[in-house]
């Protein structure tokens, strides 16, 4: 019954990103459904909080991106859709492979935050290209 927020001695390992940071549940059987985050991607897999945060940043920019195509038209949406495959498909392939990110890529996960930023400025140069054309 006493579970200590911090005490990393009983930490399982998170099915998303693969590292030690999933709450065990107080019989240590399972995850904590109080401590870690649902996964967004079936409503059913409990992962570890930061891939809470990462899986709803990831659903928040691409939610921005597009909106931002359909303003500019179809041929945005196209292509978008195009270039954001390979991260959705990456966003999902733990679920689909049923293991964690850091064993299918062989280095460890690195949140979404940290490369959307990248992405985010990517689109813009590509945009602004083809205003230019
Ligand atoms: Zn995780």
């Amino acid at each position: 019954m006493d579970t200590v927020l911090g005490d990393t001695q009983d930490m399982m390992q998170c099915p998303r990103c693969g590292e030690i940071t999933l709450y065990p549940n107080e019989d240590g059987d399972g995850p904590h459904k109080g401590l870690n985050a649902l996964s967004r991607r079936d409503n059913k897999t409990y992962i570890c909080p930061d891939c809470g945060d990462d899986e709803a940043w990831f659903d928040f920019f691409m939610d921005r991106l597009e909106q931002r195509a359909e303003l500019k038209g179809e041929k945005f949406v196209k292509r978008l859709e195009v270039s954001l495959a390979p991260q959705r498909m990456l966003e999902r392939m733990w679920l689909v492979h049923n293991k964690p990110l850091n064993e299918i890529l062989g280095r460890p996960w690195v949140p979404y935050m940290n490369r959307l930023e990248s992405i985010h400025r990517d689109r813009e140069g590509e945009e602004y290209g083809e205003a230019q054309s």
